[in-house]
């Protein structure tokens, strides 16, 4: 395949050359700058520096609606608020909008990292792991096992020094690969709702998010809403491809919503990517979640596809372990160079604990692919049963929840409680899934995460009757949330 023209030319500090990029005497400091983001340390402007931290705002400060900070004057950047903060202050409820790392149990592996096998020819964990020397790319034993695991599934010959890069969380890979490849004034197609990270970042590169909306058809008859019945339209798709267009970024399964697209939607995706020549983010860190026999399909695995793909993963979703932070971008030399020069110049390598785990859990999975002990069969297998427990309960109070084809979250339509609900209080501007959310939060002691945050600006007012709850809770807790239910269930206004 000829060689993409969004696919940037090698860097000269991937050959150790130097300053293209103006990273070079003080990598960190000059990595902010090039960012025009204050520095981790002078929260202060410190002697010397002032005038790099004060500087007017350039012009691509006001494109990332950059404000300035009130005691430094060092800009500082201001996205949209994370879904997390509005949960400030909410011990005593029951906490069913994020994940809970402790309600499901990693593979045997993560748990006991001391009954060590050799990997590799080495001892992947333990304290060998924690005084090996750094890897840039990642662990040797962590990707040399990526780069064979996922060859297999993406139908690639993979070099662990060439295709596989390990960072710090699905995050690390995510921020890394906006940094490598997106330009100023870059245009980055979003399929919303989004991971909400995607949009700040895409800002921060220098880059214009350009949203294309998932859109709910109604199911047929009596039947639940799926996740499957929200779908692209191809014309609109189509339209928001233009000459400034660099990448798309792709999620699926995805978060909020739990929609796995299906092999004609990803061809469809893939097809327009190749015609316009352009890349793909394609997140799937959820991609073993799946559920009702659903099947996961990697983009980067359709024709032509592998040239223009990275494919961003996680440990934390994978394994079940979130705080281990462990996280990958798979993708072809070309674009990975671009990855690795950023990673090097920016956080370098990453703790090797945490990917010896994580190697060694890989490990166990090659070989139980597919039997009824891999934690791929049985993970999602507990979590369907959850998935199905929360609908239920949803739907015995009269919400209406959209079952996901996968991930751990499932969106709930809140349109029929409407009439049922007193004023709410809160800006008459406010999304009223926000509003809805911080009253249920206070008055029933439920917790989750209102859906319009998940959509860009002009699109929050069309989808502010939806909020999402995280299913991956122990039974107690899914019974408790029952409890809960019923009783607002015995108090609504008939
Ligand atoms: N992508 C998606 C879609 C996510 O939901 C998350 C975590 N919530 C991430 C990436 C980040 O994963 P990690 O915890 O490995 O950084």
């Amino acid at each position: 395949m000829p060689t993409s023209r969004r696919i940037p030319p090698p860097h000269p500090l991937a050959s150790g050359r130097g300053a293209g990029w103006g990273l070079p005497l003080e990598p960190l400091y000059s990595f902010c700058l090039r960012l025009e983001l204050p520095p981790p340390w002078p929260l202060f402007p410190m002697r010397g520096r002032e005038s790099a931290l004060s500087r007017p705002p350039s012009s691509r400060h006001q494109q990332r609606q950059v404000r300035t900070h009130t005691c430094t004057g060092a800009p500082t950047i201001h996205p949209r608020p994370r879904p997390l903060s509005l949960l400030k202050g909410t011990t005593s409820q029951l906490r069913l909008g994020p994940w809970s790392p402790h309600s499901c149990l990693p593979p045997q592996p993560l748990l006991t990292p001391t009954s060590r096998p050799a990997c590799h020819g080495q001892a992947c964990a333990g304290p060998k792991a924690d005084r090996d020397r750094p890897q840039p790319l990642g662990y040797p034993p962590l990707t040399e096992i990526l780069a064979s695991f996922f060859g297999k599934l993406l139908g690639q010959e993979l070099d662990p020094l060439k295709n596989v890069l390990v960072t710090v969380g699905a995050y690390g890979a995510l921020f890394t690969a906006f940094q490598a490849l997106v330009e100023e004034g870059d245009e980055v197609i979003i399929v919303e709702p989004f991971f909400d990270c995607y949009e700040p970042m895409t800002l921060m590169a220098g880059g214009r998010p350009v949203f294309v909306s998932l859109r709910p058809s109604p199911s047929q008859d009596k039947e639940p809403d799926s996740s499957s019945n929200w779908c692209l339209d191809p014309a609109e798709l189509a339209s928001k491809f233009t000459a400034r267009t660099k990448a798309l970024v792709l999620n699926t399964p995805n978060n909020p919503l739990g929609k796995v697209f299906s092999k004609a939607e990803l061809e469809l995706v893939a097809h327009l990517c190749r015609q316009h020549d352009v890349l793909c983010i394609s997140d799937e860190v959820y991609q073993w979640l799946v559920y009702d026999g659903h099947q996961h399909t990697s983009i980067a695995s359709l024709p032509g596809m592998w040239e223009r793909t990275l494919t961003i993963g996680s440990a934390g979703k994978t394994f079940s372990a979130t705080g281990w932070k462990v996280g990958w971008a798979l993708g072809p030399d070309a674009l990975m160079r671009h990855l690795r020069t950023v990673h090097q110049n920016s956080i370098f390598h990453c703790p090797t604990q945490g990917q010896a785990a994580v190697a060694l859990s890989f490990e166990r999975e090659l070989q139980h692919l597919g039997q009824p002990c891999s934690y791929f069969v049985q993970f999602p297998q507990a979590m369907q049963r959850r998935r199905d427990h929360m609908a239920r309960s949803l739907q015995a109070v009269g919400l209406r929840p959209v079952i996901p084809q996968g991930s751990y979250f499932l969106i709930t339509d809140i349109s029929d409680f409407k009439s049922k609900m007193p004023d709410l209080p809160g800006a008459a501007d406010e999304p009223y899934d926000r509003r809805f959310v911080k009253w249920m939060i206070k008055n029933k002691g439920l917790v989750a995460i209102p859906v319009s945050i998940f959509f860009s600006q002009p699109q929050q007012q069309h989808f502010d009757h939806y909020i999402r709850f995280c299913f991956v809770k122990d039974e107690s807790t899914l019974r408790a949330m029952d409890e809960k239910l019923q009783k607002w269930k015995a108090e609504l206004r008939p």
